[in-house]
């Protein structure tokens, strides 16, 4: 066994690992990277199906990221933002500002304030207390404001993020530990109940047959909250496309008309675009004929055209503009832990007050708004405004699209999900009977080893295989991801 690997093994306790087995097998140990391609420390090369993690966007050791942080580095790495403002910081926020606030936006909340932190979950927990605390000086400081999230919601592991999940494997031994929130259902087409379509070969949003059935109880939900006198605060949303919950994406509108419930009820909306934002979800050309002819009526709302980058967020394919929006991941390039949760002047505007009244949001982490993750940022959303970055993304998911396609033809493939440059392959007993593989037997890990073996990296959602390639990822790595895939199924089942 390599040296590394053994002190790995000795050592290091990995997130969301079984150690049992991690320690059964000798660790993959990365030592180098450059675009979509992994290296290890014995010298092979790997593609990196999954982004590491979702969080690379233009692929490893990229010349213009690099750049950006060495020139930082020769300034300063990190200075407090707690007393001092800093370079990189003021700018990203002028820019991230701007990204989330494109000319056609609809609904009326502007996104003005910025408030930068360490990653998904502590993006999630700001926008959290930040909303609690803001229904608290409206409602009373007697008032106890509650959150909707969705079935299958997965925000973090924070102990707020994880109050706000709905996933019992990940979250039900913690129960003890977290406060209560309302738990909606959310559109699962492939496996909803309200479906009477019979599996097809194809995505279910295309072929399901229902009556909006998830979108009624959406309503249902918040009148009954409201019944109880105590109206949801807010509802936190994964847009366009649910992650963790094993890429479970919406169909058109429902965003828009479960927003809308929402508003209606006074609620604030937190929309976590962790996973979702900064392009992941693609531009409007790769929509469904609804919501491009949407964005288009969007677009042409305002001076739209102006916007020469089509939006970075999804939320924004819907028209919906949040209250908070939650960044991550994708936002240093997935080269550093930053986020940021951009929020409105009005919330921002509750905090303030004299010194004594004490009405500051106590919250705050050392690393805040650091230098070499904001410029790292700042590099990321240049190469993204790109032209020619935008162009790479449209063909990216061209081929993603025609790629998916080849996987119809095995009979343990149920549903292939698409938005944009993510995918999920959900697998199954038996296509035509929807039937589930039983977690224990780990097909999904079964045939991710299997796609490993052939030198693509990705990583399971129990039985759903994700695919989700690096922007920079070129047509002939993306065929050999789906063709990795292919073969690591035939070879599972
Ligand atoms: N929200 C979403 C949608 C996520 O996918 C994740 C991470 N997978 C998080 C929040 C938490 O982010 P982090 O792991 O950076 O804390």
């Amino acid at each position: 066994m390599h040296r590394l690997a053994k002190l790995d093994h000795a050592h290091v306790w990995h997130p969301f690992t079984q150690m049992r087995d991690w320690l059964k097998r000798e660790p993959l140990v990365i030592s180098s990277g450059k675009g979509a391609v992994l290296r290890d420390v014995r010298g092979h090369e790997y593609l990196d199906a999954n982004s590491s993690i979702w969080t690379n966007l233009h692929g490893h050791n990229h010349p213009k990221i690099n750049k950006a942080i060495s020139r930082q580095l020769n300034k300063i790495s990190h200075s407090s933002a707690l007393g001092f403002a800093n370079e990189p910081a003021s700018l990203l926020a002028e820019k991230l500002v701007k990204a989330a606030n494109p000319k056609f936006r609809i609904q009326n909340s502007k996104l003005e304030k910025v408030f930068f932190s360490d990653d998904g979950s502590t993006a999630m927990e700001v926008a959290l207390k930040l909303a609690y605390e803001f229904t608290r000086r409206i409602r009373g400081k007697k008032s106890r404001p509650e959150f909707l999230s969705l079935d299958g919601a997965y925000h973090g592991d924070t102990v707020g993020a994880v109050s706000l999940g709905h996933i019992d494997l990940f979250h039900k031994s913690f129960s003890g530990l977290l406060f209560k929130t309302g738990k909606v259902m959310s559109p699962y087409c492939y496996r909803c109940p309200f479906n009477r379509a019979k599996p097809e070969r194809a995505d279910a949003r295309e072929y399901r047959k229902c009556n909006w059935e998830c979108v009624g109880l959406v309503e249902e939900k918040f009148a009954v909250q409201k019944r109880k006198g105590n109206s949801y605060a807010a509802f936190v949303f994964e847009p366009l496309m649910q992650g963790s919950a094993g890429m479970i994406p919406q169909p058109d509108s429902w965003l828009r008309q479960v927003m809308d419930i929402a508003r209606s009820h006074g609620a604030l909306l937190i929309a976590d675009e962790v996973m979702t934002g900064f392009g992941r979800v693609g531009q409007a050309s790769s929509l469904s004929n609804e919501r491009v002819s949407a964005s288009i009526r969007l677009a042409t709302l305002g001076a739209g055209r102006q916007d020469a980058c089509p939006t970075l967020f999804a939320s924004h394919h819907e028209g919906v503009q949040p209250d908070f929006l939650c960044l991550a991941k994708g936002m240093t390039g997935g080269y550093l832990p930053m986020a940021a949760t951009l929020t409105t002047q009005k919330v921002f505007d509750a905090f303030l007050g004299e010194y004594g009244e004490f009405k500051t949001f106590f919250h705050g982490h050392s690393f805040t708004g650091n230098q070499l993750g904001a410029s790292a940022a700042l590099a990321n959303l240049e190469i993204l405004q790109s032209k020619k970055s935008i162009h790479a993304r449209q063909n990216l998911e061209t081929v993603l699209r025609e790629e998916l396609k080849t996987l119809w033809q095995l009979p343990n493939v149920g549903d292939v999900r698409q938005v944009g440059l993510v995918a999920g392959i959900e697998l199954v007993k038996n296509w035509r009977t929807r039937e589930l593989l039983a977690l224990r037997e780990r097909a999904g890990i079964r045939v991710c080893e299997a796609m490993a073996r052939r030198g693509v990296l990705t990583r399971p959602i129990g039985n759903v295989i994700v695919l989700m390639p690096p922007y920079c990822t070129t047509t002939a790595q993306l065929q050999k991801m789906a063709a990795a895939l292919r073969e690591a199924v035939a070879e599972v089942f």
